[in-house]
């Protein structure tokens, strides 16, 4: 909002010809933020739209300032102004800083790869690949079992049908396959590396049998029960799930972490004016002080997946782009970025619309892609999913392909509530299961979307959805996006969250969701 113009114009005059009121506090508003002309004639559009007749601080601050959705503060606002291409990368002192200090700039980065796919792109979708593929997913979750209070003692397979029939044994296996029988029981079909047996859920076992629902193709479960003639009648069954009880870590430092996604850079429908308004109230040059005092305390975005739209993604995808070449697409999203204040870090994991090979998991877009996004010293790019930390705090970052598996298979799960999906994927320790139907999955002889190790935060995007929750003291985000409501998303009924960024403070875990749109 910065201009030298600001205080040659009338402000009270202008607003007087128009038969409006400015308020002196609105007024004061106007010269703090040095508005100019151009950004006075825009608000006024937005005044005689809204019939308002009176401008307070309030009605200022409503219109130039974003929203805080989930702390104390509700306001709204209209996107406007533009950076102009010239903006200067240092913090210089500027007027509409309102905070006495900026955190993030006295902290060093501290951001360590737990868990990566980077530089493993060696399957070549062998049937043996997929065999240690499995093999890799039952070992390590398997491993989880043997934590177990319940199942601890499981045996294998073989072992298990050793034993005289009717007496109680306890397994751990993949699941092959899972039917509903005539009567209404739920037959499932059980593998590990010793054999297959069936395993039996009887409709007498009310609450077993709703449990079963969640039950998908693929994963690994734990088995108690009866043993008959190459069956096991369940009395119960253990996802590996998430132990209770846990500490979740924190930061020593006061600074939080925005977890974004989707931003679809090169898309029609990318809400570009409210990318830059949240990149100006990352440079403390909107805001008001309780706003900008969270800003200040920013210190990484991670952006999960679907950085930019791509080009053939879907058939007809061109007509949908402003940027048909997605060389210029990563360029477009390395100039947005550019933008940000050198203090920020910058997490970027790709997801199915970005130039990496399709299929789970992705490793990170390549350079050849993205040459500007690694030229920059505070861009760090990951794979999809990826597993790391930010001072100390465990970050899980998945783009959530799977989440429509679990939607498709799981009775009574919808798209415009993407936490139950992410609740099922902790529970089953895995970030897509199911093979074969629905999610592309990569063969590497390592499971890399086993969830090996418990995050503090699980992010994951794809949806278009804000949502967020608490699961066993994991804390879970679906990011929302930056792209309005695509023709294929109105064919089929779906309102996208858009332009909504939530906030994690690091060291209380504290969640805000901040809104830069329309
Ligand atoms: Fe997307
Ligand atoms: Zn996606």
């Amino acid at each position: 909002m910065a201009s030298t113009q600001s205080c040659k114009i009338n402000i009270p005059g202008m607003f007087l010809d128009e038969g409006v009121l400015l308020n002196e506090e609105a007024y004061a508003k106007f010269l703090e933020d040095a508005a100019n002309e151009d950004i006075i004639l825009e608000f006024m559009t937005h005044l005689k739209k809204n019939n308002i007749f009176i401008v307070t601080k309030d009605v200022y601050e409503d219109y130039f300032y974003p929203r805080i959705e989930s702390g104390q503060q509700k306001e709204s606002v209209e996107q406007r102004a533009e950076l102009p291409d010239e903006v200067p990368k240092s913090e210089k002192k500027r007027k509409s800083i309102k905070v006495k200090h900026i955190p993030s700039k006295d902290v060093d980065k501290d951001i360590k790869i737990i868990k990566d796919v980077s530089g493993k792109d060696d399957s070549e979708g062998k049937f043996e690949d997929f065999l240690s593929l499995f093999k890799d997913r039952y070992t390590r979750i398997s491993k989880i079992f043997k934590q177990h209070r319940e199942l601890r003692d499981f045996v294998s397979i073989k072992n298990a049908k050793a034993n005289e029939l009717k007496s109680q044994v306890k397994i751990v296996g993949i699941v092959r396959s899972k039917k509903t029988t005539k009567n209404g029981n739920v037959m499932l079909e059980l593998e590990d590396l010793s054999g297959t047996i069936k395993v039996l859920v009887s409709t007498k076992k009310e609450r077993l049998l709703e449990r079963a629902k969640y039950i998908v193709c693929d994963e690994v479960i734990g088995v108690s029960g009866a043993l008959g003639e190459d069956i096991i009648f369940s009395n119960n069954f253990e996802f590996p799930d998430i132990a209770l009880g846990r500490n979740r870590n924190v930061s020593p430092y006061d600074i939080g972490a925005v977890f974004t996604s989707d931003v679809h850079v090169g898309s029609n429908n990318f809400m570009e004016k409210s990318f830059l308004r949240f990149i100006k109230w990352l440079r403390l040059e909107t805001g008001n002080e309780k706003q900008q005092e969270i800003a200040s305390k920013i210190k990484y975005i991670v952006i999960c997946g679907d950085v930019v739209d791509g080009v053939g993604i879907y058939p007809n995808q061109d007509k949908e782009l402003c940027i048909t070449d997605i060389y210029k697409q990563y360029e477009k999203t390395a100039q947005l970025l550019s933008y940000l204040p050198d203090w920020i870090e910058v997490i970027v994991s790709p997801g199915n619309h970005d130039a990496t090979r399709s299929g789970n998991p992705q490793i990170p877009i390549p350079k050849a892609f993205a040459y500007d996004l690694y030229d920059m010293d505070n861009i760090h790019m990951v794979s999809n999913p990826s597993f790391f930390s930010l001072h100390g705090v465990k970050c899980l970052a998945y783009h959530g392909d799977s989440i429509f598996d679990f939607l498709s298979q799981v009775p009574g799960f919808e798209i415009n509530k993407p936490i139950p999906p992410m609740i099922e994927m902790l529970r089953k320790r895995h970030l897509a299961p199911v093979y074969g139907k629905g999610t592309q999955i990569i063969p590497e002889t390592s499971d890399y979307l086993c969830i090996d190790e418990t995050p503090d935060i699980f992010q994951t995007g794809h949806t278009h959805m804000n949502g967020n929750g608490v699961y066993r003291g994991v804390t879970l985000i679906n990011s929302g996006g930056w792209q309005s409501q695509t023709s294929f998303q109105k064919m089929r009924n779906i309102t996208p969250d858009v332009a909504k960024v939530p906030i994690i403070n690091l060291q209380t875990h504290n969640l805000v969701l901040m809104n830069f749109g329309d």
